[in-house]
């Protein structure tokens, strides 16, 4: 068999693809080659490859060509349905094994393999049900693929303990290739997917470029996190859509939908975690996947592997617990391929925290967020492709922290970062030119700047920890400084007070 042109036939003919990436290529070929020429040994395999960089297709077009089925485990019931509707419209039959099956369902199904159909998609949970293992052993099974299988590590010790019992039920199926795909894996997830599939020894590790160039990586300071998400999302442009939110608990994710919803009518938002009904998942599932304009809050429920293309925005209302996370996370923006940005809100008080935590330093510290990222997957990078930080550096940074430190200096307790922002540029809006603060010496100083750009850098000013908050917001500057006037004009009136009295005497 001429592997390569038969990969590119299937490519070509299921899925419409004219050209793969060399490592697409790669991965299919070894798979192909150890199912046709070394059939004795089994092969273990763990492939990292970032999202968005046609992972599926890795294993889908070899399991059309392997002689034995293929079973294809996900971790979450979106992630099945969005495998089977890819494989409907490629016109590859399928077999779909999931919890609330009848018996009599059941046997259509093996049935269905039995006449032809050649590949299996589950969950851990299905699989390790004794009648769904006896009847698969029946067959020989060539490839076994755990997808997102990141999940083994952080749920098979936990709440699904199923996970862990994946790579004894590969074995029980005697499955002559064992794979596991997952978009990002550090040290710890690999060594644990290693010990539950491959059973500790070592095995074949193919690991892609996890740089996904299209993405502009940004960190929005706020002060009030309610506030910031209001004014990120009002300040998208219509073609910043469609987007998701990151969330990290289920009621975050309807509070904020509430809040934007009250805020921006003319907005399309839904929320959606696992805590809502499968159907009223999978009718936001479908929402969202033909939305073009729509917003999702969505806890990590969402996302993993569901196949949306056209994410513009990913906003992570709070930030994830880990490094592989985010890029996982932040990996569902511009699928496509198109330009498109991942913003991390960061409070004040997440900055102080900035040195215990990885993921936070990321994005609190002065440096490239690109570079930080990937070094911290012990990847190097020489260029960037676009980050905040550095396509400020560009604009003269220090000039602009200047101008934005004279004004709390001269005026403390007048502005707060937004008004400040809309003075400096001297905003054209109606209620704008009516306030009085038009005639302030400091009106239009910085008018060829962005004004985002501006108040960004209220928050992000080097001195920032002479800069802070007084009531309503405002910003003053260096809290011992204004106590010392207060010192200074107490003494004043002691003084006077004194001569006075002496004088009266
Ligand atoms: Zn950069």
């Amino acid at each position: 068999m001429n592997y390569l042109y038969e990969i590119t036939r299937i490519a070509n003919e299921k899925f419409s693809i004219r050209s793969l990436k060399p490592y697409q290529i790669l991965i299919m070929h070894s798979i192909l080659e150890h199912e046709f020429e070394n059939k004795e040994k089994r092969a273990e395999r763990i492939v990292i490859l970032p999202t968005g960089t046609g992972k599926s297709l890795c294993f889908l077009i070899p399991s059309v060509l392997c002689r034995g089925i293929s079973i294809i485990v996900y971790p979450l019931l979106a992630l099945m349905n969005d495998q089977i509707s890819k494989l409907n419209k490629a016109g590859i039959s399928c077999v779909c094994l999931r919890g609330g099956q009848t018996n009599k369902e059941r046997r259509a199904l093996f049935e269905k393999l039995r006449n032809g159909c050649r590949l299996v998609v589950t969950n851990p949970e299905t699989l390790r049900t004794e009648t769904v293992l006896k009847e698969l052993e029946k067959f020989r099974v060539s490839l076994f693929v755990v997808d997102e299988a990141h999940t083994i590590a952080q749920w098979g010790k936990t709440f699904r303990p199923a996970f862990s019992e994946l790579g004894e039920m590969a074995k029980k199926l005697s499955a002559s290739q064992i794979l596991a795909f997952t978009a990002t894996a550090g040290e710890e997830t690999l060594k644990e997917i290693r010990k539950v599939l491959c059973m500790g020894k070592e095995c074949i590790t193919i690991e892609g470029d996890a740089d996904r160039e299209n993405i502009f990586y940004s960190s929005y300071p706020v002060y009030d996190r309610e506030e910031g998400i209001l004014r990120l999302i009002r300040s998208l442009a219509k073609e910043q859509l469609p987007a998701i939110v990151f969330c990290r608990t289920r009621v975050e994710t309807v509070i904020l939908c509430h809040l934007i919803h009250r805020n921006i009518r003319d907005l399309d938002v839904r929320y959606y975690h696992a805590g809502l009904g499968r159907t009223e998942r999978e009718k936001l599932e479908r929402w969202f996947l033909e939305s073009r304009d729509g917003i999702l809050f969505a806890t990590s429920a969402y996302g993993m592997g569901v196949d949306k293309s056209n994410i513009r925005t990913v906003i992570h209302y709070k930030r994830p617990s880990t490094v592989q996370e985010y890029l996982q996370e932040s990996g569902r923006a511009g699928r496509d391929g198109r330009a498109s940005k991942a913003y991390v809100i960061i409070s004040e008080r997440e900055r102080l925290l900035a040195e215990k935590d990885q993921l936070l330093s990321v994005f609190t510290e002065e440096r490239c967020r690109r570079r930080a990222l990937l070094f911290l997957l012990g990847q190097k990078k020489s260029e960037c492709s676009g980050c905040d930080w550095c396509s400020e550096k560009v604009i003269e940074k220090p000039k602009l922290a200047d101008t934005a430190m004279k004004m709390i200096k001269k005026r403390p307790f007048r502005f707060d970062p937004a008004t400040a922002a809309s003075v400096l540029c001297a905003e054209k809006n109606p209620v704008m030119l009516e306030w009085p603060g038009r005639t302030d010496s400091m009106w239009g100083l910085e008018k060829e700047n962005d004004q985002e750009l501006v108040e960004n850098s209220f928050l992000k000013m080097p001195e920032l920890s002479y800069v802070e908050q007084g009531y309503f917001k405002r910003l003053y500057y260096n809290k011992s400084r204004v106590l010392r006037i207060i010192a200074v004009f107490l003494t004043v009136i002691v003084k006077v007070r004194g001569r006075l009295l002496s004088y009266r005497k």
